[in-house]
């Protein structure tokens, strides 16, 4: 199986390629302006130490300061990273966002860690990124296994060291701190976004089956959004258990069980009582609209003929392989691509940066009008550049078009310093 960045690059080429981009301008694109690799101490609750590696990559600053998260896993990789990294730069410019692209990530799973020593971890990161941190430079948020108290702390070790509170320095921080209203919703809510742009003509959200990979930040709330507009989901899965019911899943119980600190499993116990099956039936199951939501690399060349949905929306970044897009592409399965299906995340994230700076407060209902608007801009675009190109052309393909078409025109109006 292709690594993630095998699989980035790929479909780099593959755009590259139709869009018949020359050589130095791809060997350009596909450099990492700054790969940052550290290994660090972190006292541990019992008086010992224990090292830690991290890493953050920008990919690109031709169109703004660098943007990404920051993901807590042990998966966690230099390739990785540099996979993610990459795609928040078409990610950004597909959505128009003055950013560019970045990831960060240490190799750790914060479960098995205490809250103090999440804590410690994450000054300690905080603190060696400090050079390359700064809210005209880079601009981290949450990912996998990282969330708004983490940002906090993030937030916390750059001021003190500056002397004096900057809270641009990061976004998806707890509004309290100055986070946007919306921004924990903007992933989930997003995709539902995508997903009645691109079933406006075709009788909507409501009434359609769902499937559900993954259950925290993403899933959990596209879930609840999803129930709320009235779809049925039918399937759901987190890493620790998966569940099937016919009649419909309440994924908005089941969200606010888990935001009060319980898990799904536990959920299912103490009140849903839905059918237990295999974490892998959740991407073969027989519904309408498939939404991977939880890791990358989890729709392959060995499962894609398995897949029984006509839709995808790609909440993950970077849920489908190279050889299993061409798989369900010559199967005539619809994908709604990760740059731009979850692209609401990063959207509010420019909100909340903009707040920071302009120290002012939008409303959640003026966030999400914002968003609506912008998603629908960015939908349509890539839906009109997919009816202009060849034919057979994917909303992927369109997606990357205009992404990197976007990157191409800011760096040739830049030029080359000096
Ligand atoms: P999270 O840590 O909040 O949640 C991850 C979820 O995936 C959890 O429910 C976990 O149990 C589940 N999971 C982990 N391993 C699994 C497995 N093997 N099988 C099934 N489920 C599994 O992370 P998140 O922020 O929701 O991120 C999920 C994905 O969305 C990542 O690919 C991330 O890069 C992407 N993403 C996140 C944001 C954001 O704003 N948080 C924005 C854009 C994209």
């Amino acid at each position: 199986m292709s690594s993630m960045l095998d699989s980035t690059l790929a479909q780099f080429h593959e755009a590259a390629d139709q869009l018949k981009l020359s050589d130095p301008l791809r060997a350009y694109l596909t450099s990492f302006k700054t790969t940052f690799h550290t290994q660090f101490p972190v006292e541990m609750d019992d008086g010992t130490l224990r090292v830690f590696e991290g890493y953050r990559v920008h990919h690109s600053i031709a169109r703004g300061p660098a943007k990404g998260g920051i993901r807590y896993a042990p998966s966690v990789g230099l390739d990785e990273v540099r996979a993610l990294a990459m795609l928040m730069t078409w990610k950004c410019a597909v959505v128009d966002v003055p950013f560019g692209g970045a990831k960060g990530g240490v190799v750790v799973d914060p479960r098995r860690l205490s809250a103090n020593e999440v804590q410690n971890l994450t000054r300690r990161f905080a603190s060696e990124l400090e050079p390359i941190i700064g809210p005209d430079k880079d601009i981290p948020a949450p990912d996998m296994g990282t969330n708004p108290q983490i940002m906090a702390w993030i937030m916390d070790t750059y001021s003190m060291s500056h002397g004096y509170t900057v809270p641009g320095v990061v976004t998806g921080k707890p509004v309290a701190l100055g986070g946007s209203a919306g921004r924990y919703e903007a992933t989930g809510r997003g995709l539902l976004y995508f997903l009645e742009e691109h079933l406006k003509d075709d009788g909507g959200v409501s009434g359609r089956t769902f499937s559900i990979q993954g259950f925290g930040n993403v899933g959990g709330v596209v879930g609840k959004e999803i129930h709320r507009a009235g779809g049925t989901i039918t399937h759901i899965g987190d890493r620790d258990i998966a569940l099937r019911d016919a009649r419909g899943i309440d994924a908005e119980a089941a969200f606010a069980f888990t935001q009060a600190g319980g898990g799904l499993a536990q959920w299912n116990e103490e009140a849903g009582h839905h059918e237990v099956i295999a974490g892998e039936d959740v991407l073969s199951a027989p519904v309408d609209v498939l939404v991977p939501a939880a890791l990358e690399n989890v729709l392959t060349a060995e499962n894609a003929e398995s897949v029984r949905a006509r839709l995808i929306i790609e909440g993950a970044n970077g849920p489908t392989t190279a050889e299993a897009d061409a798989i369900l592409r010559a199967r005539g399965i619809e994908i709604i691509p990760d740059i731009l299906a979850n692209a609401g995340g990063v959207t509010v994230s420019y909100f909340e940066w903009v707040q920071a700076r302009q120290f002012i407060r939008w409303s959640e209902a003026r966030v999400n009008d914002e968003l609506r608007r912008l998603i629908g801009i960015a939908y349509h675009n890539v839906a009109a550049r997919r009816a202009a190109g060849v034919k057979g052309a994917t909303l992927r393909d369109a997606a990357n078009w205009v992404g990197i078409e976007r990157v191409v025109e800011a760096v040739e109006l830049r030029g080359i310093y000096p």
